[in-house]
């Protein structure tokens, strides 16, 4: 994935914390498949990366702390419907495999037709307000484990 694609993000994606955009920057911090993931979201609030995120390599090889994955919300509208809306588009984008639903989105998730795709995993997540999503291709590459 290109520097300007990761600069793009960069710029006119909005983060919680300055480590997190770093990351993002960065080759060696973030996996190119979740950089594919974020383009094809769209801005949205990214609310943790890798920097600014626990250590979650116990729980395999594609976590934060291996630059796969990144915590995210919507920008602006976050009503049941529109956190749904994010979901569905997530479950449908290619490098998107794992979907943790973090607060409001968990209750979001019960409008939202669950996949039918059995390469998809999505869970519940913590009582925090964020959407936790780890990037592979998944219709590709093998990295999926
Ligand atoms: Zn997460």
């Amino acid at each position: 994935m290109s520097i300007a694609v990761r600069q793009n993000i960069a710029e006119t994606y909005r983060f919680l914390d300055s480590l997190a955009k770093a990351d993002i920057l960065d080759e060696g911090k973030t996996n190119t498949y979740l950089i594919a993931a974020l383009e094809m979201i769209g801005p949205c609030l990214i609310t943790s990366v890798r920097s600014d995120h626990g250590d979650d390599s116990s729980l395999g090889p594609h976590g934060h702390s291996s630059g796969f994955a990144a915590d995210i919300w919507p920008n602006d509208d976050t009503s049941d419907l529109a956190i749904a809306r994010f979901l569905e588009s997530l479950i449908a984008n290619t490098y998107v495999w794992t979907i943790g639903t973090g607060g409001l989105a968990q209750g979001a998730y019960a409008l939202v037709t669950p996949p039918k795709d059995d390469r998809m995993i999505v869970f519940p997540d913590n009582t925090t307000n964020h959407i936790h999503i780890q990037a592979a291709n998944k219709y590709g590459s093998g990295l999926r484990a």
